[in-house]
Order: structure tokens, then sequence, then C-alpha cells
């Protein structure tokens, strides 16, 4: 008889998870705390790995259509004048791997994949919040708040960065701790100031105390966001706000990267909507199942944005767990407990590397006077 998972979550991993499982003939159904049509957040950056597990779906070709390649990579100084400190060609460099570094829009992607696996037909039932899990024998329990409850063989947590899953795979561990960075972002039509530039080309401005980027995310629209150290903590809901708003405007006129040259003050001038959001992190743990529950993506590692490894780890994660399941056919207690712990073996050194790796990125964004000059000048 074919096994039932229950996955939690239709961000971007729990979607990709659910289509790689039912390819194995495994019967999964998605549940998903927020509406089906919410609009939140930006972008993301898809790289060549990823491609290649999308690929096996026969989604790769569909996302890099909903996106935009980066063909070019431009790195300035503000403190130094506006100095380009380093220009790339990265296109070429990244179809050597076999597929392009394609930015899009994060509500693109995730309602794209979404889509994809209810046109496979798995189900996703939205408006439902996980609140608590069940365990016994060989059976797994969901309880929802709105009082329904599920049962199936095995449980994903795809639920992010304050997983409910994980509270009970690790319970009273930490929750998630506020960095003291935070970003403000939005997309905006492509400024006059950047029509004429090669196609695909990214920027990144490093400034006193702060950081700036801008990228083409389609044909019409670019991508941009600056990143802080802010004292006050702010959560990350990732809602998009209205430029109308006064306090959307106080925020915009308030940011450091308001008046940078090489194209920051037009992007931020020209936003169409913004969203503001604090930086997470949570400690890094080694384990990442307890029985037949096992977590995927942030909801095991989370990571800061600075890499942009988040949505790439955790499509890794998916190709890992269901290579292994597949190899642990069929699934007992003993061959569960086998593919889970490999699972985090591979796992979780590479990730490891990947959110420490942000993390310094992060800091080296934010430094200000001196240590910025002379972080620029080594690096560069
Ligand atoms: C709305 C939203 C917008 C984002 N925008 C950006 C962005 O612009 N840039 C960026 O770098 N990262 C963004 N992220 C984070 C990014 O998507 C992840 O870091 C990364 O893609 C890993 O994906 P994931 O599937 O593990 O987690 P996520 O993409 O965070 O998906 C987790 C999903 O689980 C759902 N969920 C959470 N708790 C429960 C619960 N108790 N019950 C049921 N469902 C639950 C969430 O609503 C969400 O859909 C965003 C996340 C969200 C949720």
């Amino acid at each position: 008889m074919s096994k039932s998972v229950i996955i939690i979550g239709c961000g971007i991993a729990g979607p990709v998870l659910a289509m790689l499982l039912k390819h194995t003939g495994i019967e999964p159904v998605i549940y998903e705390c927020k509406t089906e049509t919410e609009q939140a957040g930006l972008a993301l950056g898809v790289t060549p790995q990823t491609f290649k597990v999308l690929n096996i779906l026969g989604l790769a070709e569909k996302v890099v259509a909903l996106g935009q390649s980066v063909e070019h990579f431009i790195s300035y100084s503000e403190l130094l004048g506006g100095t380009v400190l380093v220009e790339r060609d990265t296109g070429s460099l990244f179809r050597r791997l076999g597929w392009p570094m394609v930015m899009l829009s994060r509500a693109r992607d995730s309602h794209f994949l979404c889509d994809s696996a209810k046109g496979r037909g798995i189900p996703v039932h939205f408006n439902k919040t996980l609140i608590a899990v069940r365990q016994a024998g060989d059976r797994v329990t969901t309880v929802f708040e709105d009082g329904t409850t599920s049962e199936a063989d095995l449980l994903v947590g795809c639920d992010g960065l304050h997983s409910a899953v994980r509270d009970f795979v690790l319970p009273g561990t930490d929750a998630a701790q506020y960095m003291g960075l935070v970003q403000i972002g939005g997309f905006t039509p492509t400024p006059d100031i950047f029509k004429a530039s090669k196609p695909g080309t990214s920027r990144q401005i490093f400034g006193d105390g702060a950081h700036f980027m801008g990228m083409p995310i389609n044909d019409s629209q670019m991508l941009w966001v600056t990143t802080f150290a802010e004292p006050d903590e702010a959560r990350e809901n990732w809602r998009r706000l209205s430029i109308n708003d006064s306090s959307s405007k106080e925020m915009l006129s308030g940011l450091r990267a308001a008046g940078w040259g090489n194209g920051a003050k037009e992007l931020i001038q020209g936003s169409t909507f913004i969203t503001k959001y604090g930086l997470y992190e949570r400690t890094m743990r080694d384990v990442w199942h307890k029985g037949r529950v096992v977590l995927v993506g942030d909801a095991a590692h989370p990571t800061s944005p600075h890499l942009g490894q988040g949505a790439n780890q955790a499509m890794e994660d998916c190709y890992h767990l269901v290579r292994l399941l597949c190899k642990a056919e069929p699934l007992e207690d003993e061959s569960l407990e086998a593919a889970f712990t490999e699972y985090e073996h591979i796992r979780v050194p590479i990730v490891s590397l990947a959110v420490a790796g942000a993390k310094k990125e992060g800091e080296n964004r934010v430094m200000s006077g001196e240590r910025h000059a002379k972080h620029v000048t080594r690096e560069y």
C-alpha cells in the first residue's frame, strides 16, 4: 500500500517536496496557514543546482521563464565616491554549471509551484494553521487551529522560520532570534537610467553602515533591497505596504541609500510597493527528525538572505530526502530512522556553511567608516 505524507507549509519547499514524493508513488497532502491568493515578500534567486532539482519535475524551463537570469554583476562603494569595486560576467559562469542563476518574484515562484502541485493532483488545503502534532505507533496526527485533524504515515515540516513542526521535533529549543538587521525593499518599473544597461545586470552598493542591491526580476521590473542595523525588532510578515501611506513615505525618505548614486535613488523613488522585515536566526541543530516527523528548509535551518541560499538549500533538502526515502523502501520505523539520519549527515554540514557564510556577509554589509573602507579594499 502506498504511504501517505502530510506536508505543513506551501511556501517553496512544500510544493516541491510534494511533487517529488508524488513522482515516486507516495501520496502527499499539503496544509498551509495562509490564504491561496496572498501576495507577499520580494524576490528569490534560483541557482543552477536548484534547476537540476526542478528539472526532475519538468519545471526548470518554466521557472527560468518566470524571472530574469543574472548575466552581469557590478559592485560599487558609495563611501569611495561610487567607484566600481568589481565587475563580473556571471551569466557564462553559471551556464557552465548547466543552468542560469535566475531572480524572480517570490510570490510568483510560490504560486507557480503551488499551482503545479495542484495540477498533479496533490491536495492543497489553505487557511489551515498547524497547532499540534501527535505520534502513536506508525501514525502521525496533525491538529489545526480550526479544530480539525489529519492523519498520515509521515509528517514533513516545511513551515518555515517559526515552524510549529520544529516545536514537536525539538521541544524546548530556542525561538528565532532577531539578528539586529532589517531589510527594506520593493519592486520598481525599470528606471530610465538602467534601460541601456546590459540585460540581467545586478548591482550592489556598499555604503556607510548600509548595503543596497538592485536587480531585474523580469523585462520591466527591478527589485531593490537595502540592509542596515536597527535595534528595534521588526517581525517578518513579508506584507507589502502601499507607498502612499505616510509611514511608508517616511520610511523611504529616511533610508541612507535614498540619496545614493548608481541608480539607488531612482529605484527607491519609483517603488510600487515596499516591505520591511527583520532578519532572524535559530541555533543550528544536527537532528531534524523525531520518529516519523522530519524538517525541511527554513523549518530545519533558517538563514539570513545575504547569499540567496534559503530557497536553494530548501529545494536541495527536498531532493536528498526523497532520494533517501526511495532507498529506504519499504518504509518501516528502522528504515525511516536510517533515511532521516543519513539526510541529516548529508545536509547539516552543507547548510551550516551556507548559514554561517550568510551571517558573515550580513555583518560585512553594515560596516561603517574606516572598517567599511578597509573591508572593501581588502575584498575587492
Ligand atoms: C510570505 C513569504 C514571503 C517571503 N519572501 C521572501 C523574500 O522576498 N526574500 C527572501 O529571501 N525570502 C523570503 N521568504 C522566505 C523564503 O521563502 C524562505 O527562506 C525559503 O524559500 C525557504 O523556503 P521554505 O519553504 O522552507 O519556507 P517558507 O518559504 O517560509 O514557507 C513556509 C510556509 O509555511 C507556512 N506555515 C508557517 N507556519 C505554518 C503553520 N503553523 N501551519 C501551516 N502552515 C504554516 C507559511 O505560511 C509558508 O507558506 C518569504 C517567506 C514567506 C512565508
